[in-house]
């Protein structure tokens, strides 16, 4: 395949989800240029020695500014944002601020400089509680909470500036991101970490006394929530096949990222069990607010829009490497953050 060879400017790229899909970007050849500020990130979740990391705000438009002066990009990955949905209640501009208002900042830049290709990273907490299964891009959107709405706005935006000036662009809608690269050389580490999958690992390895399944009430087949875990390889690839659908030519696309595959919390205890070989410590608690009871993409949409499909639908292929990266030489924390000079 080949590549606009123009450079692609990277927030929040030493994230998650963001390294894993510089990684992919940057070993197909494509020119990537990292700006994130540290603050979630991880600078040795940089591996690729192409990869060029300015530690950075996206709002610093001085900065960003320059960045565009010197490598012209052709296009823009949006990762760099805030996700703790809990937070998102309790400081809720922190979330307007940093999830909205600095990419409007972003994309102020992007049209001075005539840079009309961005891919957002959206989340299926834009729909809400769905009011039908599986998920597809006509749920209605009506997040119900300041993360969801704080990423939806960003979509509206997104639209107006299509209309406006052209910007076209691509809305990923991630379900629930999982697993890691198979080698365990980057992966999953937030701190605090609060989802699902990592924390079973830490109940395995010890790091905490339990792990705690918030409700067991719901109507579901065994009484717990129903998620749709799509690995993060899986992400990165429909990343670089919507910047190339945009490079192309192509209109601006809004589409679900997920493997139509629900699992429960209790099969995700189940499979970690299997895959370390140990029993997870288990505590039953009440649901944590805000859960619905059952997220699950229909991603036909990617498949037609950008042919992507999800690679891995088994969850054994998630945690597998996500158990690989707990036992690896980070032992599934990043060493401490070092600024580099
Ligand atoms: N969950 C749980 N215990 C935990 C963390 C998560 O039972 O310590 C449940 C949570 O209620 C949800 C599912 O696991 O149903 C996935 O949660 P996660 O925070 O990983 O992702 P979310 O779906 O909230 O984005």
């Amino acid at each position: 395949m080949t590549h606009s060879s123009a450079p692609i400017l990277i927030t929040g790229g030493a994230g998650y989800i963001g390294s894993h899909t510089v990684r992919l970007l940057a070993g197909q050849g494509r020119k990537v240029v990292v700006l994130d500020n540290l603050v979630f990130g991880h600078d040795q979740a940089i591996i690729d020695p192409s990869v060029e990391l300015v530690v950075g705000d996206v709002g610093d438009q001085a900065l960003v500014r320059s960045l565009f002066a010197k490598f012209q990009f052709g296009a823009v990955i949006h990762f760099a944002a805030y996700t703790y949905v809990g937070e998102s209640m309790t400081n809720p501009l922190k979330y307007y601020q940093n999830n909205t208002a600095e990419p409007i900042k972003l994309l102020q830049v992007m049209q001075e400089f005539g840079c009309k290709v961005f891919v957002f990273s959206s989340t299926c907490a834009t729909y809400g509680v769905p009011d039908k299964l599986p998920i597809t891009e006509a749920n209605r959107q009506r997040p119900i909470n300041p993360y969801g709405k704080s990423k939806l706005m960003v979509e509206w935006i997104l639209e107006d500036c299509d209309h406006a000036w052209g910007l076209r662009s691509a809305c990923l809608r991630y379900f629930n991101a999982s697993g890691c690269s198979p080698d365990g050389l980057i992966g999953e580490d937030h701190n605090p970490e609060t989802h699902l999958i990592p924390r079973v690992m830490m109940a395995v390895r010890g790091e905490i006394d339990h792990l705690e399944v918030f409700g067991t009430d719901y109507d579901t087949p065994d009484g717990t929530c129903i998620r749709d875990y799509i690995h993060v390889e899986d992400l990165a690839d429909a990343h670089a096949r919507a910047l190339d659908h945009l490079a192309a030519g192509g209109d601006s696309v809004r589409c679900n990222l997920g493997t139509g595959v629900g699992v429960s919390v209790k099969e995700i205890i189940s499979a970690v069990e299997a895959v370390s070989g140990k029993t997870v410590p288990v505590k039953y608690g009440p649901r944590r607010e805000g859960d619905p009871a059952s997220l699950v993409a229909n991603p036909a949409l990617a498949e037609e829009l950008l042919g992507w499909v999800a690679a891995r639908k088994d969850i054994q292929d998630m945690v597998g490497p996500a158990w690989i990266w707990t036992n690896g030489p980070y032992g599934g924390r990043y060493p401490q953050n070092k600024t580099p000079e």
